[in-house]
């Protein structure tokens, strides 16, 4: 996977024309932390996972990025995704590097105490790596605010309250009113600035969105507030379709219920490996990666993809979208809502000072609108795609700041 978006990242470098040099200086992790997490699991035995922490890049501030418990975990992944962190808090001009992590486990076989217990061991291996000031962690696939109160509380014991040590915490452990939307909304605001430009409203376009996590289900209630029309979702293990629409509320209340889209009574099931070739008009990716690849890229039929996982689209699916004039938002500029109110919540944790979700909201929108413009018009005046113009606005910056510190 690394090999991926280095292969992105170098496709940028080529056409700004930096040199070796510099390129270099970027392209590779600084720092790759490696644990092993021991615990008690409650059949008595011991459980042994692995832990990784990768700090890509810290030329523009301390490292963010988040922590992923998924069985891919692994060393080649999380540097892959720590790179894409560079570049997602460079395009959308948070003072912060990249780093990201997680734990090679299968939080679906784990009770909620082990999971507790492997995370709090997890930092006290990882305390002297991250930090207010040096890394700070948040959540991602398969964690939330539940995973970040423990590394908060686990993190403050050993080095006193420390609030601002993680982002995406509860609203009630000092979390940030609107973080738990945040991806799904800024997805929305990004959506309504392709269309903006691209001709129509929300309230005429059809949506197919994979994956129902935080981003999906949060994507979904803000595309049909806005009127649009959801055809198709789809979860880990299922997948339904209503070409009306899906009712959003009644679906939502459907998983909170029964915790899968499987049974819902106002769709009708089908193969979850066919939704990204249904006939709609923005088709969103939000579960894990690698989803288009050589083989199906030219089988997929919508016009429009919205990158709200990371690192979805393969290099040789990305060429065939190219050639075939499929508008692909990239991931470090989609989802990128995730982390603005993750700088949200670290800068109220830092004035211990709460903001209003209104002022949070509103500033998100202003980030996510200002970064899609500079992309987009990039992309326009070059004539190259949304990623290479994303990539080249994020390594200028990461470049320059690099350059101004010396090597
Ligand atoms: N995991 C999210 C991402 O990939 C959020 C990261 C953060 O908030 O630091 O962007």
């Amino acid at each position: 996977m690394f090999s991926e978006t280095s292969y992105y990242f170098r496709r940028a470098a080529q056409v700004m024309g930096i040199g070796e040099r510099i390129q270099r200086l970027l392209e590779k992790p600084q720092r790759l932390v490696k644990v092993e997490i021991v615990v008690e699991l409650d059949s008595g035995e011991l459980g042994t996972f692995t832990g990784f922490r990768v700090q890509h890049n810290r030329a523009r501030g301390p490292c963010k990025g988040g922590l992923r418990y998924h069985p891919t975990v692994d060393e080649d992944h999380s540097s892959a995704l720590a790179a894409l962190m560079t570049w997602k808090t460079a395009v959308v001009e948070l003072p912060f590097g990249g780093a990201k992590g997680g734990i090679d486990c299968d939080p679906t076989r784990l009770s909620p105490g082990e999971v507790e217990r492997i995370t709090r061991k997890f930092v006290s291996e990882i305390h002297e790596t991250i930090g207010p000031y040096s890394d700070i962690p948040a959540p991602d696939v398969n964690t939330n605010a539940q995973t970040m109160a423990w590394i908060m509380t686990e993190y403050s014991r050993i080095h006193g309250f420390a609030p601002a040590v993680v982002t995406g915490k509860p609203v009630e452990l000092h979390g940030s009113p609107g973080r738990e939307e945040a991806t799904g909304l800024g997805c929305t605001y990004i959506i309504a600035e392709v269309i903006k430009r691209t001709g129509g409203t929300i309230a005429d376009k059809t949506f197919a969105i994979q994956g129902f996590g935080n981003v999906g289900s949060h994507l979904a209630r803000h595309l049909a507030l806005r009127g649009g029309k959801v055809v198709a979702l789809s979860d880990v293990n299922s997948a339904i379709i209503n070409r009306q629409g899906i009712d959003i509320p009644a679906v939502l209340q459907h998983v909170a219920e029964h915790r899968t889209l499987a049974g819902f009574p106002h769709a009708e099931p089908f193969d979850r490996d066919e939704l990204i070739y249904l006939d709609v008009d923005v088709l969103v990716p939000a579960a894990l990666g690698n989803v288009f690849t050589r083989e199906n890229a030219h089988l997929v039929k919508a016009k429009t993809i919205i990158e709200a996982a990371n690192a979805p689209t393969t290099p040789e699916a990305d060429e065939i979208f190219d050639k075939r004039g499929v508008l692909v938002v990239p991931d470090i500029l989609a989802n990128a809502g995730g982390v603005i109110v993750s700088y949200f919540e670290w800068v109220q944790n830092i004035q211990q000072f709460r903001w209003e979700l209104e002022e949070i909201q509103g500033k998100l929108h202003r980030y996510m609108e200002r970064s899609f413009k500079t992309v987009w018009d990039l992309a326009r005046s070059k004539n190259i795609s949304m990623r290479t113009a994303a990539f080249i606005v994020a390594i200028g910056r990461v470049g320059k700041a690099t350059v101004l510190s010396g090597v």
